[in-house]
């Protein structure tokens, strides 16, 4: 993913590193490089927004910091809906079940269970 411009840091490095930065593991030379490549690249500073928002959701919602990967993209998945203009299916967001089994549900039910 790449807004086409060139930047002194590259978009997938920042994108890489983009946990980190949330997570507010990285040095603060390397913060501010990806600070700053936010403040000229809107697709990358999306990107961010969105992982925020689900970070935030999620240590609200569950407690913790730790984002299981079948309820981060569910998220994500509703948020492209909210982005899109489409209407969001009324289904809460924390439930193991999905309508559309778009969604992977490794781990969520185990088949021998
Ligand atoms: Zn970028």
């Amino acid at each position: 993913m790449s807004c086409g411009d060139h930047h002194e840091t590259d978009c997938s490095e920042v994108l890489d590193h983009l946990y980190e930065y949330l997570d507010q593991e990285m040095p603060e030379g390397d913060k501010s490089k990806i600070k700053e490549h936010f403040d000229e690249c809107s697709p990358c500073l999306e990107k961010y927004g969105l992982e925020q928002a689900v970070k935030k959701l999620v240590k609200r919602c569950c407690g913790h910091d730790d984002v299981p990967a079948d309820l981060r993209s569910k998220v994500l998945g509703r948020l492209e809906l909210i982005r899109a203009g489409e209407e969001v299916p009324d289904q809460p967001v924390l439930s193991q079940e999905s309508e559309n089994g778009s969604t992977s549900l490794e781990g969520a039910n185990p088949p021998r269970a």
